[in-house]
């Protein structure tokens, strides 16, 4: 199916009982020392539970180890430590994420990908819950389609891209932008406070706000109205 897709995320996450932390909000920190490459995150599950993990990209490891910068995280981060100090981990979670976009072929012969094998999850984020739920049904429905001889296994691949083809490509231009940024705290704090928190929003949701557009954005969205 083509070239594996390059660049991935490596996750650790813990699940936590027992602390302090706003059951309303889901945080994100970015941060060369405390997420190189990535970020951490506290997703509440409850109002004292939460799950609290971090992902990186290995390029921006240098030699650490992944608990070392999860557990330095739950235990230095000046936001984070009073948050979590009486907290414990009751399970435990890892695993890598694409973060590439789609490999050059999702379809061969009667072999249809879908979800992380497809690379489908969102490069802004990690997040592939929702493309993995999106692409396995549209999979499903072209296998059945089909078997009932109503659809060709051919058209699997523009289905996905009508579904969140756009989404998934700006994604990981949107990631290889913030890239560069990602290695100096200063940088990233700077491109933060350019953007507005609805303009952050559409950033993780692969909308690329006006002040990003490249010339060529600019371009191909015009042509896009056109
Ligand atoms: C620590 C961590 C936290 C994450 N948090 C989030 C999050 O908060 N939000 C979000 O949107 N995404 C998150 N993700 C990403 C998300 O989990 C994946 O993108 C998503 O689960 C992909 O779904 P999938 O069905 O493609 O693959 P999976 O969910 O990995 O499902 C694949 C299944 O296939 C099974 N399997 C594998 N090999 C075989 C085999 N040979 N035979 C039979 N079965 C097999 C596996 O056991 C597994 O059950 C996270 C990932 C990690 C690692």
């Amino acid at each position: 199916m083509g070239n594996p897709v390059q660049e991935t995320g490596i996750c650790l996450e813990y699940e936590m009982v027992d602390v302090d932390i706003d059951p309303q909000a889901a945080e994100m920190y970015f941060s060369a020392r405390y997420a190189p490459g990535g970020y951490a995150w506290i997703i509440p599950l409850g109002s004292d539970s939460a799950n609290v993990g971090v992902g990186v990209r290995a390029t921006y490891l240098s030699g650490q180890r992944l608990p070392q910068i999860l557990d330095r995280f739950i235990a230095e981060h000046p936001l984070v430590r009073e948050k979590l100090a009486g907290g414990e981990a009751v399970a435990v979670m890892r695993g890598a994420v694409p973060a590439g976009g789609s490999p050059p072929a999702i379809m061969k012969d009667n072999l249809l990908l879908a979800g992380d094998a497809a690379g489908q999850v969102m490069a802004t984020s990690g997040g592939g819950i929702p493309l993995a739920i999106v692409g396995g049904r549209i999979a499903g429905e072209a296998a059945a389609g089909y078997l009932r001889g109503k659809e060709r296994l051919e058209d699997y691949p523009s289905r996905i891209n009508r579904a969140f083809g756009v989404e998934l490509a700006r994604s990981v231009q949107i990631r290889k932008m913030v890239d560069l940024a990602m290695k100096s705290d200063r940088l990233m704090n700077s491109l933060f406070s350019a953007l507005s928190p609805s303009q952050m929003k559409s950033v993780m949701r692969a909308q690329i706000p006006e002040i990003f557009l490249s010339r060529a954005w600019a371009g191909e969205k015009q042509r896009r109205q056109n």
